[in-house]
């Protein structure tokens, strides 16, 4: 028999055994702030002055990728809905960051200048801007008061009738709920209601503010027969006219909706068709104009 000393040293020698390294924790990344890259606004992804001839409605515009604007917006407001509220505190930082980024491209651009600013000239243009807007208002004191008449009356209106979308949200669910009608249908009637409101608010101030430009424009192109051919105010005012358009149908879908309403609705109709009429022939060229992008083909 082998003694125990022997078999012990038979045995094999265990495997040196390698103690595992736990595994290292990834560090904790810290939240990247937003990258700040510089845009440059003759990128050809973009499309030029595209944003001079829209309704600002970019989150309803099928452009915005190709929008110089609406990419310098999405650069300092980012995706944090917190940023686009003007009460909130973040809101005030941006605007600061955007003041004073436009400070800097100011004073580059009064570094580079050669000449000193003439304070004479800097009165004249001043006084031929108050000379622009007294001309701009005389010519388009029609039309600017039936774009403010139109506004009262849409606020009035939206005052008057604001149980009229709860009933009718409250009838149609009544009406799924009996069988009346489907959840399809009932989903459809509700997006539409929805964007009519929005519609009809959005373009709400932006005419009286789009006719303000036009008559503007239009005085300085009578003036300054060099910058005629830009045709700004024929620009303009077709966006004021496409407005109206989409405003005149969103209200005539309501009027449909709520036929016992047609009245006041037709009342308001009638002003914005006057306001359209009358646009129209201060600006017989407007429909033609080509809105960059908007009017190109695609
Ligand atoms: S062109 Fe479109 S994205 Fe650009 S500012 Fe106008 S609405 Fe907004």
């Amino acid at each position: 028999m082998p003694d125990k000393r022997a078999r012990k040293s038979a045995k094999k020698p265990a495997a040196k055994k390698t103690a595992k390294k736990p595994a290292k924790k990834p560090a904790a990344r810290k939240p990247r702030a937003p990258r700040k890259r510089m845009l440059d606004p003759n990128d050809p992804h973009f499309i030029p002055g595209i944003f001079n001839y829209c309704d600002r409605w970019c989150e309803r515009c099928e452009f915005s990728h190709r929008c110089h604007n609406f990419a310098e917006n999405e650069l300092y407001f980012g995706e944090d809905p917190e940023a686009r509220d003007v009460t909130n505190p973040k809101f005030q930082k941006t605007l600061k960051r955007i003041y004073a980024d436009a400070q800097k491209i100011l004073d580059a651009a009064l570094a580079k200048a050669t000449t000193v600013p003439d304070p004479n000239a800097i009165e004249a243009a001043a006084a031929h801007e108050k000379h622009v807007e007294r001309r701009a208002r005389a010519i388009g004191q029609k039309e600017t008061k039936l774009a403010i008449t139109y506004a009262h009356m849409v606020d009035e209106w939206f005052n008057n009738e604001l149980r009229l979308p709860l009933e009718h949200v409250q009838d149609l669910e009544r009406r799924v709920e009996t069988g009346e009608v489907s959840v399809a249908t009932a989903k459809g009637d509700l997006v539409r209601l929805n964007d009519c409101v929005e519609v009809i608010r959005w373009y709400q101030h932006f005419i009286f503010v789009k006719l303000g430009r036009a008559f503007s424009s239009l005085v300085e192109e009578q003036e300054r027969p060099e910058i005629a051919h830009e045709k700004d105010s024929d620009g303009t005012a077709k966006v004021a006219l496409i407005s109206m358009d989409r405003s005149i149908e969103a209200w005539s879908a309501l009027s449909e909706m709520f036929p016992q309403k047609a009245d006041s609705i037709l009342e308001i109709q009638v002003v914005l068709s006057r306001l359209r009429t009358s646009l129209s022939a201060k600006f017989p060229e407007a429909r033609k104009f080509i809105r960059p992008g908007f009017d190109e083909p695609r």
